[in-house]
């Protein structure tokens, strides 16, 4: 059996050495790199060929990539790198990487052409300047051939253990068993249904009522799937820490628990780097962090290290962290590395579906075949908005300003004159335009040209304003590359209520306020369709993922996506859901809706003590509720949900919920407290839920409908009456979460009492009209 491995791996595990070091960074984005490429292979001559694959065997190693350009008239290879900044600042061992790169690559074209020796040349093209700059030896192929060997040697030994690990850990999963013995109503249904889009190699969507246990029904028959489809690695990603350790928790049972346990099996658990960080507060280079210093001279024993803990423990945050430390790496990127040699990476939805996504980028670098789980996807649609939406404050350009080096001053100048070209072209507080002026684009470029090469001669010489504002415009160009009819670019006034979407017409006199500038995006579907087309199978699973079509336009599954809705455990008589249909929550009918929900919730305390939530669609009404309710019933203990409310604060707020405590929790809908809680039992005894959760209607969001309208014809729908239902469908899950849980919801709107309302709560509930308190 051969070992493949890309070149690019190869030489990342053979021929780094020294320091860490992200001085010579932001490196361009994958758009840049791949745009850089285009211009320099353009400028050759039409005997040029790019993108040559090329592969080559070394005892059992196979060795593969593309290289990236050959003239056969100059008999030269060319290995393109796109940087900005000044080359002279790139660090010794990435140069030395890329030298190893390229002259592996001239072996195996030798080889393949039978070639004696071959030109080799290292491009650098500055994507700022558009300037290549030429670094070439010429070669001959039997000093190629020694080089290619000694690569190759020196990863051969790695290369063995990972082939016996490979096919420990397939005899293992053939003969995965269930580690519970039996499955849990529901959870054979759900397991069935992800083993078969594993096999067929397409994607699903799985509807799954909570309590089934979704996180091993999911990851269990994945595994299963893995030696017949030759998978290279299972990426389990969560929108949440709790998520994520839900899915740690039951990784770490099945390799301890199985009947041939999978001990075996790498499981890594990546984090953000400010999580993980152990000098916040220096930089990433040897000269500043200590664990940066030498980082790649003590990586192969930390590797080692790890791999070994792997064999019987999950690498988990925690794990990797005193790993990191006996070894004085940095953890972070130690993560990083181990992304390569793991099995099962337990991370964040960004770490695969973000713009430059580490578990994307790899995958699609390696050829890997991958299954990936997505965990509680229903948040995938705004998750995914967020990653491809960028903002640029010219609140915050101004204070950058201020503060930045004179010698920027022409090139802020220009930008903050385009900048306020917005305010006057426009007395509106909010508009949407068909895109970014170039004329903006150009100045924003040229700032952020030039802020480059201020920070290449002055690395510590822009303060904490100037590069926030930096970064920001960076991410605002590389998104602005992505640019289509699935974002909107806005620009919005008044900073106070752009959060709240709350935009005031503006006067004269609030003309000079700041602008906010958006790309943002409505429709993420374009920009997640490549992440599904590259794995060889996805998973979306969660409780609420009703309408499947709305899923699916949304994030952009293809066609031959499978759908399964997953039976119920719950039975009907657990739950009373009564619709109280006498009273209105729409906007203008708030105020006379007040007392009517505190007699309600106040009478149904008194009937049946015990803990209940009151969920409400927004902190004003919220507070109005719980104002009324304090001074009606002081007797009847309260404790409210306030905006902003840190981990520690949500923990006491659900300490409260206890066996034996009784009182009412104040919540929003959507909010930390109405999904992803556990309170099984006495520990809630039932739920109001006021409104339907729509979001309110605003300039944004009605910009958002008039654009899904166009697409995706589906305006109102898409844009309020899906999202306002998954939120309350999610916030009613709070009260059932076990088979022999015992609760009651009321849903308090004349709007529930609708067919098509009633069509996407959940199928096993059996709703009632309330008569009356
Ligand atoms: S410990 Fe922090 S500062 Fe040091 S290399 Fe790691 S991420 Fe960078």
């Amino acid at each position: 059996m051969k070992y493949a491995v890309s070149v690019r791996a190869l030489c990342e595990f053979s021929a780094k050495c020294g320091d860490l070091d992200l001085r010579f960074t932001p490196a361009p984005s994958a758009e840049e790199g791949m745009a850089g490429h285009k211009v320099v292979t353009a400028r050759r001559p039409s005997q040029y060929q790019a993108e040559i694959s090329l592969s080559g065997e070394y005892k059992h190693l196979l060795v593969r990539g593309r290289a990236d350009g050959f003239d056969p008239a100059l008999n030269q290879l060319e290995e393109i790198k796109t940087f900005r900044g000044e080359l002279g600042m790139m660090p010794d061992n990435h140069r030395q990487l890329h030298w190893a790169q390229v002259r592996i690559y001239g072996w195996l074209l030798c080889q393949k052409l039978g070639l004696p020796r071959i030109c080799l040349a290292l491009v650098y093209f500055d994507i700022v300047r558009k300037k290549e700059v030429m670094l070439s030896e010429t070669q001959e192929g039997g000093a190629l051939k020694a080089h290619f060997n000694d690569q190759c040697e020196r990863f051969l030994n790695w290369a063995e253990q990972e082939l016996i690990h490979r096919a420990g850990c397939n005899e293992a999963l053939i003969h995965l068993t269930f580690p519970h013995g039996s499955f849990r109503t529901g959870q054979r249904q759900l397991a069935e249904a992800v083993y078969k889009a594993a096999v067929l190699g397409r994607c699903l969507i799985a509807q799954a009522p909570t309590g089934i246990g979704k996180t091993i029904g999911t990851l269990f028959p994945l595994l299963k799937a893995w030696p017949g489809q030759k998978l290279d690695k299972v990426f389990f990603l969560t929108a949440k820490t709790s998520g994520r350790r839900l899915a740690l928790d039951a990784l770490r049972f099945m390799k301890r628990n199985c009947a041939q346990p999978t001990v075996g099996l790498r499981v890594l658990e990546l984090v953000a780097r400010e999580k993980a960080c152990e000098h916040p507060d220096k930089a990433c280079h040897g000269a500043s962090c200590p664990l940066a210093n030498g980082f790649y001279d003590r990586l192969p024993q930390a590797r080692s290290a790890a791999l070994a803990l792997a064999g019987t423990d999950v690498l988990d945050k925690d794990a990797l962290r005193a790993l990191a430390r006996e070894h004085r790496v940095c953890p972070y990127y130690l993560s990083q590395d181990l992304i390569q040699w793991s099995d099962v990476i337990v991370g964040d939805y960004n770490h695969y579906f973000d713009l430059g996504a580490i578990l994307y980028g790899l995958t699609v670098a390696n050829q890997w075949t991958v299954g990936v789980l997505v965990d509680e996807a229903h948040n995938l649609i705004g998750r995914a908005r967020k990653m491809y939406t960028a903002e640029l404050d010219q609140a915050h350009f101004q204070s950058a300003r201020r503060s930045a080096p004179v010698q920027l001053g022409k090139v802020l100048a220009r930008l903050s004159r385009c900048w306020n070209a917005f305010s006057k072209e426009s007395a509106e507080a909010y508009r949407v335009y068909s895109a970014v002026p170039d004329s903006f684009l150009a100045a924003l470029q040229q700032a952020v040209n030039a802020i480059t090469e201020y920070l290449t001669e002055n690395p510590d010489g822009i303060d904490g304003e100037l590069q926030r504002f930096y970064f920001d415009s960076l991410r605002f160009t590389r998104i602005c590359e992505t640019f289509d009819e699935h974002s909107l670019f806005d620009v919005t006034a008044d900073v106070k209520n752009k959060k709240a979407g709350g935009v005031k017409k503006r006067t004269s006199r609030t003309r000079s306020v700041p602008v906010v500038l958006c790309l943002r995006n409505v429709i993420p579907a374009p920009l997640i369709a490549p992440r599904f087309a590259v794995a060889q199978s996805t998973v979306l699973f969660s409780a609420t993922l009703s309408p499947y079509r709305f899923y699916s336009d949304m994030v952009g599954l293809p066609q031959n996506t499978g759908w399964v809705d997953v039976e119920s455990p719950f039975k009907p008589e657990q739950l009373l859901v009564k619709v109280v249909s006498n009273i209105s929550t729409r906007y203008r009918h708030r105020e006379a809706s007040i007392p009517p929900i505190v007699d309600l919730i106040s009478w149904q305390y008194l009937q049946k003590p015990g803990n209940y939530l009151a969920f409400f669609s927004s902190f004003d009404y919220l507070q109005r509720v719980t104002l009324q309710f304090r001074s009606s019933h002081p007797s009847i203990p309260i404790w409210e949900q306030r905006p902003g409310m840190d981990e520690i604060e949500q923990d006491v707020f659900l300490a409260r919920f206890t066996a034996t405590s009784q009182g009412i929790g104040f919540a929003v809908l959507g909010g930390s407290f109405a999904e992803g809680v556990d309170l099984p039992g006495s520990r809630l005894s039932g739920a109001f839920i006021a409104t339907l959760g729509l979001p309110q209607v605003n300039p944004v969001n009605e910009q958002l409908r008039r654009r899904m309208d166009t697409m995706l014809n589906a305006g109102y729908d898409y844009t309020y009456f899906f999202p306002g239902m998954q939120k309350v469908v999610q916030a009613a899950g709070r009260v059932i979460r076990t088979q022999s849980d015992r609760g009651i919801i009321y849903l308090i709107d004349d709007r529930f009492a609708r067919p098509d309302v009633r069509r996407l709560l959940p199928g096993w509930w059996k709703t009632e009209r309330f008569q009356g308190a």
